[in-house]
């Protein structure tokens, strides 16, 4: 007889983060499973808990092991197999398990509003063979149940008990009567909100696969039902059809009776994405997306788990989804920053997803245009099997790509942020009543110190990273090795004294353009005009109906769809992206060029894209020139080989925070004292982050770069379970393994 519950409370603090003892209360003794929500009292506190496992005996003395209060809901809210994917998520990111559950469970049982829009329907309790002996009997005597029981003669599944009243017009008393006789049965179900109701809802089937499709399908087809794990890499372009081979291969899923995750970056950015879907899958698509509200979130979540949407699309925590016997995990566009969560528990959905994939034994595909580095580099090895769709489907070409090398700009004497060809091309956009973006990419807090005569930027003799610029002290940093250095009054490399620190925001190419083009009609899309919800979309709509003819963005604008009438996208500067103090920043300059240029006029002779830099030889511009992947990746990886990064290295950047300078930087010592005499192979720091104070908190990091796996395992698991019980409560850190941003 199981009557103690391990549970763990919702306490945010690695002191408590571990299992305790509770009596199961014999009126729960039977409703009590693994994976369910409870009322606690812990202390002197209420909380609520989740059971994690039921056993018959306790170590914890008699007197002193408290009862369960009560059951939160009858749910439950994971499995075994989610908690082994949980527990590895906390082990491998060095995180509280409660986080870890609170960001895979739907938010409103923390919040206790889980609601209920259940939603009465009703169905055939009998064979339908046996259906016309009733009818008969029925006849006469009721003909109101007769019209109802009729109406199931040709009608199999449940209906909403409103609908059918409305559509045959009779009473409630009918139905009522009927399942009394056991000749119908209620139903309840949750209603759903269908997202993008609006769609149409013709049916679109698939299409016949191309022979490049047909390879790719082929090799996945083989492996998808065999109960081995296996990690697809599928590069293709953006319009090879990978779309299309997710579709079939769902499909297949789904014939076996299984579920499907696709996970998308953003799903307000995808909505033609997911319309294809709902056109093929109907409503047996669940969105999982941002705009939902905690309820909803919870609605759809029980939709999902209770089969009765069988497809998950959605963001990064979609990976999450309690989908039924799950069949297959796709991630589209792979490569993007967003799978990443910034805060803790500082998961990436791809390796979570591998994780799932791995504890299901399922097959997990990866799609992208661009693989990042490390996904490609593991197909390389062979431990992802790496599959193409090199052209696209309709075999257009890709738009033609312009360097403009803004040196020679300044050298003929333009010291305008626009280059003559920029210009030009723009006047002739609007001319011809067309539209066009110009992109820049900004990331507000870094700045970096570059040479508007040669191009050279000043990096950091050790780490060959851009050292930025710290406006305060007036000097130049490292944020990889600590470094500092002066800012020079002439460029070391041509003694031009065009050196300085180098910024330009949204704002300023705005009016730059209203100045130029005085009659054109100019929108910003960046971060400040996109904080309310929807203001995106709407911007993007205005763009669709030829209510703006040139858009100014951030990386904002590199995706969602395409539009036919931009002929002309302009990257202003590829250079802030260039250097970013970030190992990874040439490979986000290549992604997001190859990104950018695929949002102009697919295909049509006339869209070009520009781009403007200062350093036009730079190996990821030449590459997204040619759309040359292979050409990028072997250039990179032998840096990142001979620099000791990933995916050769593992990183761990660990921030102490703290209202009191002295406080963070006392906790990040004992943190390195601490870790010192591990087999880490190197340690950089304690120093201050990059961002040294937000909203009035000093920010001292750790970084820790190991060789061997393995022994990062090793040393996290020891700071989890060691360090971090006996830190003060009153420091707060950030744990960041495998860091994608060091800022
Ligand atoms: P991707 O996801 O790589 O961008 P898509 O799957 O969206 O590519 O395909 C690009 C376009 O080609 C879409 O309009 C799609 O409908 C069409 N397409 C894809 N596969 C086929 C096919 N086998 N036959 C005809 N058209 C196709
Ligand atoms: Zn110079
Ligand atoms: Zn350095």
């Amino acid at each position: 007889m199981n009557n103690i519950a391990e549970v763990i409370v919702d306490i945010p603090v690695h002191k408590f983060d571990k299992a305790y003892d509770y009596i199961i209360p014999d009126n729960l003794s039977e409703k009590i499973k693994v994976g369910m929500a409870v009322n606690v009292r812990f202390g002197t506190r209420k909380l609520r808990a989740f059971v994690l496992k039921l056993k018959d005996t306790s170590e914890v003395e008699e007197d002193k092991i408290k009862k369960i209060d009560s059951l939160i809901s009858n749910e439950k809210f994971f499995d075994k197999n989610d908690l082994k994917l949980y527990k590895w998520i906390s082990d491998y990111y060095c995180a509280l398990l409660i986080s870890v559950i609170k960001a895979a469970v739907p938010t409103a049982v923390f919040k206790g509003n889980i609601s209920k829009k259940v939603i009465k329907g009703v169905k055939l309790n009998i064979e339908l063979n046996n259906i016309d002996r009733y009818l008969e009997q029925l006849e006469k005597r009721a003909p109101s149940q007769f019209k109802v029981l009729s109406y199931f003669k040709d009608f199999s599944g449940e209906i909403k008990v409103k609908e059918l009243l409305s559509k045959l017009d009779v009473y409630r008393g009918a139905v009522k009567s009927l399942v009394e006789k056991d000749l119908l049965k209620y139903t309840e179900s949750i209603e759903r909100r269908i997202p993008y109701k609006d769609f149409e809802q013709k049916m679109v089937e698939e299409l016949d696969p191309t022979k490049a499709q047909k390879k790719v399908l082929k090799r996945i087809n083989d492996t998808l039902f065999d109960n081995i794990s296996k990690t697809y890499l599928l590069h293709g372009v953006t319009g090879s059809g990978k779309t299309e081979v997710y579709m079939q291969l769902i499909k297949k899923v789904l014939k076996q009776d299984k579920g499907a995750i696709l996970l998308v970056p953003e799903i307000s950015l995808t909505p033609l994405m997911v319309k294809r879907f709902y056109s093929r899958f109907g409503e047996k698509i669940a969105v999982l997306h941002s705009a939902l509200s905690s309820g909803e979130k919870y609605d759809e979540w029980r939709n999902i788990k209770r089969g009765n949407a069988k497809i998950v699309i959605g963001a990064r925590s979609a990976i999450f989804a309690p989908v039924n016997n799950l069949g297959i995990i796709i991630i589209d566009e792979e490569h993007e920053n967003s799978y990443k969560q910034g805060t803790h528990p500082y998961y990436h959905a791809r390796e979570v997803a591998q994780k799932r994939a791995e504890i299901n034994n399922i097959d997990l595909v990866l799609g992208t245009a661009t693989p990042s580095l490390e996904s490609y580099y593991e197909a390389k090895e062979g431990d992802y099997e790496y599959l193409s769709l090199p052209n696209r489907v309709d075999n257009k070409s890709m738009p033609p790509v312009e360097i403009i090398n803004m040196k020679e700009e300044l050298k003929k004497g333009n010291p305008s942020i626009f280059s003559n060809y920029l210009k030009e091309n723009l006047k002739n956009v609007l001319q011809k009543g067309r539209q066009a973006i110009l992109f820049l990419n900004r990331r507000g807090y870094s700045s970096f110190v570059l040479c508007r005569s040669c191009g050279e930027v000043i990096k950091c003799d050790n780490c060959d990273i851009s050292m930025t610029y710290h406006r305060d002290k007036n000097k130049l940093v490292c944020h990889y090795c600590g470094n500092s250095k002066e800012i020079p009054k002439y460029c070391p490399n041509c003694s031009s004294k065009y050196i300085k620190d180098f910024g330009i925001g949204t704002e300023r190419i705005e009016s730059e353009v209203k100045k130029i083009f005085p009659d054109s009609k100019v929108a910003r899309m960046d971060h400040d005009t996109t904080t309310r919800k929807g203001s995106h979309r709407k911007i993007l709509d205005k763009l669709d109906n030829a209510e703006i003819d040139i858009l100014v963005g951030t990386q904002m604008v590199a995706k969602g769809h395409d539009y036919p009438n931009v002929l002309l996208v302009g990257v202003v500067t590829a250079d802030t992206i260039m250097n970013l103090p970030d190992f990874r920043s040439a490979e986000r300059t290549f992604q997001l060029l190859t990104q950018v240029a695929g949002r102009t006029g697919r295909g049509k002779k006339e869209g070009k894209v520009a781009i403007q830099t200062y350093s036009p030889e730079h190996y990821s511009v030449l590459a997204a020139k040619e759309h040359d992947y292979e050409y990028f990746y072997s250039k990179e990886i032998p840096l990142r080989k001979s620099l000791q990064y990933p995916p050769f290295t593992y990183l761990v950047n660990i921030t102490m925070v703290h209202k009191n300078k002295n406080k963070a930087e006392k906790a990040a010592d004992k943190l390195y004292n601490h870790i010192i005499e591990s087999q880490v192979k190197k340690i950089v720091g304690p120093s201050p982050a990059p961002i040294e104070r937000i909203r009035g908190e000093y920010r001292v990091q750790v970084m820790l770069k190991f060789d061997d796996i393995n022994v990062r395992t090793k040393v996290m698991k020891n700071i989890k379970e060691d360090f971090l019980k006996k830190i003060s409560i009153n420091v707060k850190y950030n744990i960041d393994v495998d860091p994608i941003s060091m800022l």
